[in-house]
């Protein structure tokens, strides 16, 4: 039984455990699993977004160059510089600076042209350095550098330890932080000459009273060194980004796509009338250095959906596993309880071959003692009597055990086929009743018969029914116990016949009632008794009645002893 304990531990309960807690941990991380997809998912859409509204930039800045070199195959560079007007210029500043480095007067100033010469001749004259954000396209090299001015110490040591700040704080688990992480694009101080170099074109950002402002540049080769130039301010930058918003937004379902400007305000978002929390998007990305420190974010509208969806699924993976471990345990359970049964079995088979083993040879060894005596016994003719009286006990005795085994095999295994008919039990029970009893009362058995009136009408096969009350009589004198006395009553009661036969023996534990009706059990106190049996008897009774309809049953006697009755169901029409 331990044996079956520890397989059952180490085969079933050990790995359903460790699988439960595997599975269980696995729905624990569902939601920032499903959290990392959806961040991994918009995290794709907002590089893109970001991605595009940088070529956007890009393309302006390429078409700004275009239109300069188309003028340039009308004019030279220096009239062209002398009345710069560009055609899209009513979108900017249009500047020209002369090879020496000198800013061109502008053409026709009107008042923006006014004040934004006046706010930038000293940097576009070089004689100014200012922060910058160089565009991969540019021309920064080394120069640059080295041309630092004293102002830039403090950007310079803040690229390098990388503490410039993001304007917003991505909030999805797989990336939240508490204090929103360094920008990847860092300001340069430089003057214009510095910033362009000997480049071809390009776009310089940078804050100006902390308004973002472009300046789009180009100096084709046919230009003798001139560069042109067209200063799109902060409103003009907001115009493009939200002409080009529409039609680049990615559609996505439950998010809000976002983008922000320096401050996190939002300049296009694809949904007017949710207000989110600017600085705290699902996810963002930063635009780059064409728009320094823009963000594309997108933000969830119903943030508690992934959660709910978590919790669902983590929910059904829990029962699941609950189910499957239940499963697993009731099987094992079914398993090992089987294996004992099947281990009890097998014991108590080994059991039944001694016993019956033991019970064969009893009954052999008085028949042929007996015999070897008559052998001898010629004149006594008492003894004789006796002596044959024993051998015709044996016999029987030897039959019945013999019958027990071969018909319970048959019996079990439904081959036996029953003689039914129509018949009164009260003969059939009474020729039992005083062929077994008679030996008994030689033996000093009290033996009493109390019966209704007959008749008795059963569908029986008396033959099978007469080796139940035989069993149960021989019961009766095998766990007498010194109390011999036998009572065997037949009565009727409620349309069945109730045949009991009382004893006043050892009795029947109250744990072992039912087991005694198992095939090979037998009781504790009767193995200790030392009394032969097969631990057939009862099981083949009870299996006997209930192909008859009826049944037997244990009580036990208020007198002391056991009672043991078969009921069988009288044909009707004849219920007392
Ligand atoms: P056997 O008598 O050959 O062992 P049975 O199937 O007839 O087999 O009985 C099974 C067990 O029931 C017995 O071993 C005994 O423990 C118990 N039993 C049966 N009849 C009696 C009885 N009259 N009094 C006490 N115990 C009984």
């Amino acid at each position: 039984m331990k044996r079956i304990a520890v397989i059952f531990i180490v085969a079933v309960f050990l790995p359903s455990v460790f699988l439960a807690v595997l599975a269980l941990r696995t729905a624990g991380e569902q939601q920032s699993i499903l959290e990392r997809q959806a961040a991994e998912l918009f995290q794709k859409e907002s590089d893109a977004l970001a991605a595009q509204l940088a070529d956007t930039i890009l393309g302006r800045q390429r078409e700004f160059a275009d239109e300069v070199r188309l003028m340039l195959t009308t004019e030279d560079p220096a009239q062209l510089a002398g009345n710069f007007a560009p055609p899209k210029s009513d979108a900017g500043v249009p500047f020209a600076i002369e090879p020496n480095g000198n800013l061109v007067p502008p053409f026709q100033p009107d008042s923006r042209t006014t004040q934004y010469l006046a706010d930038n001749r000293a940097f576009l004259n070089s004689d100014d350095s200012t922060e910058l954000f160089p565009t991969s396209q540019n021309a920064y090299n080394s120069q640059v550098v080295s041309k630092i001015s004293q102002n830039s110490v403090a950007s310079v040591a803040q690229q390098e330890s990388g503490s410039i700040e993001r304007r917003v704080n991505p909030q999805n688990k797989a990336m939240a932080q508490s204090e929103p992480p360094p920008s990847k694009v860092v300001p340069r101080t430089s003057d214009f000459q510095s910033a362009i170099s000997d480049g071809a074109d390009g776009i310089l950002a940078r804050f100006d009273k902390d308004q973002l402002g472009l300046m789009l540049w180009t100096r084709p080769p046919e230009a003798n060194g001139y560069v042109f130039g067209l200063a799109l301010s902060s409103d003009d930058v907001d115009r493009i980004v939200k002409s080009v918003f529409p039609a680049l937004v990615p559609s996505l379902p439950d998010a809000l796509v976002a983008v922000l400007d320096e401050n996190a305000r939002p300049i296009a978002t694809s949904d007017m009338d949710f207000l989110p929390e600017w600085k705290r998007p699902f996810v963002a990305t930063e635009i780059g250095e064409m728009l320094p420190h823009w963000e594309v974010a997108i933000y969830l509208m119903s943030p508690e959906a992934i959660e709910n969806s978590a919790n669902l699924f983590s929910k059904t993976l829990i029962s699941l596993i609950g189910l499957a471990v239940t499963a697993i345990f009731a099987g094992g359970l079914l398993v090992a309880l089987d294996a004992r049964r099947q281990l009890l079995i097998a014991r108590q088979k080994s059991h039944f071959v001694s016993n019956v083993s033991h019970e064969l040879k009893t009954p052999l060894t008085s028949i042929r003692m007996f015999a070897e005596l008559l052998q001898r016994e010629t004149t006594d003719s008492e003894r004789r009597t006796r002596y044959l009286g024993i051998i015709a006990d044996e016999s029987e005795r030897l039959t019945r055990l013999i019958n027990n085994v071969l018909d319970f095999a048959k019996i079990e295994n439904k081959r036996y086929e029953y003689q039914k008919q129509h018949i009164d039990l009260y003969p059939i029970l009474k020729r039992v009743w005083d062929t077994q009893t008679e030996p008994l009362r030689e033996r000093g058995f009290d033996c009493e018969w109390l019966a209704d009136a007959p008749p008795f009408p059963v569908f029986a096969d008396s033959e099978s029914i007469s080796r139940v009350v035989i069993n149960l009589i021989s019961n009766a004198e095998k766990y007498s116990n010194g109390t011999r006395r036998i009572v065997m009553s037949v009565n009727k009661r409620g349309g069945n016949v109730q045949v009991a036969i009382a004893d006043r023996g050892i009795g029947v534990k109250g744990g072992e009632a039912d087991r005694i009706f198992e095939a090979f059990h037998r009781s504790d106190d009767s193995l200790a008794s030392g009394v032969q049996g097969s631990g057939l008897g009862l099981s083949l009774a009870r299996t006997i009645a209930r192909d008859h309809g009826g049944t037997v049953s244990y009580e036990p006697n208020p007198e002391g002893g056991s009672i043991f009755t078969l009921v069988l169901p009288l044909e009707s029409g004849e219920a007392a």
